[in-house]
């Protein structure tokens, strides 16, 4: 099967970026339904030809890490797609006001206008076709605040004055945007090489706690090894990047790999479960947590492990 053509039309047919969608709130569970398993499809295909994602012709790995982006939760639990489709209405909020204040230039004026947030190596692009003017802005800009998605939409309707380039290339530099784009660019610096440590590899561990314990509901996140070995933080799980992280300490023969194991399912479970927010404060082992880590089938033994690799060293 032809990916490419496959992701196209994907993106073609849930019409995520039309204005219509994004303004009635579409069945945002549906269109997350739809790029999970879109995402899964292509994982297998990659599988099946033994390739890894990041081997993928550049239209599919951006098209690849953009809708794993969109599939990404925020600290917040929501979903990026939220975000996108948010500031997607935001944009076109700002382009009929600057329609209605007469604030489009005179050779834009008669164009119709086409916004969207896309997967893009520039921090917007913008194409003419006829009486069509199709804008392209960087879907690192979801989370901007509304000012400076005003400023992008200024600028490509033709004000494009120092103060309104400023800000959105202001934004650009803000660690919330670079944080965006490392998700969405992941495949290029990551290559799935960060999960092989010297003795176990992250993305096996992974593969079956996923498996035994979640029903594989979950596409691989980013695995890494710390670059320390600390005993306080075996795991950590990073809900900005979708990353998991896990401490040099463990990536050693003596530790049994149901430990690792252990960690993953405790971190997959944080991914699960989410952030509990009472009077401000976070909590996220709660007692519904715990009960559910002790589901884990060797759970005495890992403690018992566990507390003995804290102490040794
Ligand atoms: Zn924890």
């Amino acid at each position: 099967m032809d990916m490419q053509q496959q992701m196209d039309s994907f993106v073609n047919t849930t019409k995520l970026d039309t204005y219509k969608i994004s303004k009635n709130y579409p069945d945002l569970l549906q269109m997350h339904q739809d790029i999970l398993s879109l995402i899964k499809c292509t994982e297998q295909i990659c599988q099946e030809h033994d390739l890894s994602p990041s081997r993928l012709p550049d239209p599919s790995k951006l098209a690849y890490g953009w809708l794993r982006f969109l599939s990404t939760e925020k600290k917040n639990g929501d979903l990026n797609l939220e975000y996108h489709l948010k500031s997607l209405a935001l944009a076109y909020h700002y382009l009929s006001k600057a329609q209605n204040e007469q604030k489009i230039s005179s050779l834009r004026k008669k164009l119709s206008f086409h916004l969207t947030f896309y997967n893009t190596p520039a921090l917007f692009r913008a194409r003419q076709q006829g009486m069509d003017f199709f804008v392209t802005f960087h879907e690192g800009f979801i989370h901007a605040p509304p000012e400076v998605i005003e400023s992008l939409v200024l600028v490509v309707s033709g004000n494009d004055t120092a103060t309104h380039k400023a800000k959105f290339r202001t934004y650009a530099l803000t660690k919330a945007f670079s944080e965006n784009n490392q998700v969405l660019k992941f495949l290029d610096n990551h290559d799935n090489k960060t999960a092989m440590g010297r003795h176990y590899n992250l993305e096996n561990i992974f593969d079956r706690v996923n498996h035994e314990y979640f029903d594989n509901m979950f596409t691989q996140p980013r695995l890494e090894w710390s670059r320390t070995h600390s005993k306080r933080n075996l795991g950590a799980y990073r809900p900005d990047s979708n990353s998991l992280i896990f401490s040099k300490i463990l990536d050693n023969p003596k530790v049994p790999e149901f430990v690792l194991e252990f960690v993953m399912y405790h971190e997959l479970l944080h991914k699960q479960m989410g952030i509990k927010i009472v009077n401000g404060r976070s909590y996220s082992h709660t007692k519904k947590f715990r009960s559910a880590e002790r589901q884990f089938l060797r759970y005495d033994e890992v403690e018992k492990v566990l507390r003995s690799l804290v102490h040794k060293h």
